[in-house]
């Protein structure tokens, strides 16, 4: 049973529950882009992505990351522990891909050395600018100490991505999380994992833009968007999740 909207945002509503400390998480078939400048829908993009997330929100846990996942309740709802979201996107990068490329001159596709960990201020009004450790300590947005912590989970949750998706025969060019203080303090993977906050790449299709798997298909106009996210959930679902460590 839902209880009162909490907060609405453009892909997910958050519900309160009647324990405190759980929530409930309603994803939606709305897709936005550019800061919301291109708005539309993906059909069944809610139950995909709550499908998609729930199962990797489970790999993870198995592996060893804490996240906010509880269970999914409903096709397109999980309950999650209610965190206290930072306002930092914390972007993980293996492959050169969208913003970076148009801010460093790289070439889309390179491969980076290392795992690249950006933060961004998510702040919808000023289009969620790049910043540095030295901004998020100014901008109190975390300590010195969380930033540690953010950086190590990010690499961490990149690491087992990119198993993950390794058997799902996708490679992991980028992707964007949201972390989350519960009641203790204690910082947890939060918002979702899905083709919407992905750069996820067909390893079997050679094409630039035929191997795109992800919400690049949507941004870009380039078609069978629904199909691209339908494949992904098939690949996902098939992953077996590791018992518990
Ligand atoms: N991303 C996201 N939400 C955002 C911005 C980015 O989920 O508000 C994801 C995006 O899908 C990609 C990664 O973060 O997988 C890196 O995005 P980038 O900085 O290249 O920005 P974009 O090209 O998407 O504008």
């Amino acid at each position: 049973m839902s209880g009162t909207k909490l907060y609405e945002g453009k892909a997910k509503i958050l519900f309160t529950t009647d324990d405190p400390n759980i929530l409930l998480s309603q994803y939606k078939d709305d897709a936005t882009a550019f800061n919301a400048l291109k708005k539309g829908t993906i059909a069944n993009k809610g139950e995909m992505n709550c499908a998609i997330a729930s199962h990797i929100f489970q790999y993870l846990e198995a592996n060893g990351i804490a996240t906010h996942f509880i269970s999914q309740v409903s096709p397109n709802e999980m309950q999650v522990a209610a965190v206290k979201i930072l306002a930092i996107e914390v972007v993980v990068r293996n492959i050169a891909a969208g913003s970076i490329c148009k801010r460093l001159g790289l070439e889309k596709g390179q491969t980076l050395n290392e795992p690249l960990v950006e933060f961004f201020y998510k702040n919808d009004d000023l289009g969620d600018p790049l910043i540095t450790e030295d901004h998020i300590a100014m901008l109190e947005l975390a300590t010195p100490d969380q930033v540690s912590q953010l950086r190590k989970l990010a690499l961490d949750i990149n690491h087992h991505l990119q198993a993950f998706f390794e058997q799902c025969n996708l490679t992991l060019v980028d992707f964007k999380v949201e972390i989350g203080a519960n009641y203790q303090g204690k910082l947890l993977l939060a918002d979702e994992i899905s083709p919407d906050t992905c750069r996820l790449w067909d390893k079997n299709i050679a094409d630039p833009s035929d191997r795109i798997m992800d919400k690049d298909r949507f941004r870009q106009d380039l078609g069978k968007i629904a199909e691209a996210y339908q494949e992904v959930t098939k690949r996902v679902l098939a992953v077996k999740i590791p018992i518990h460590p």
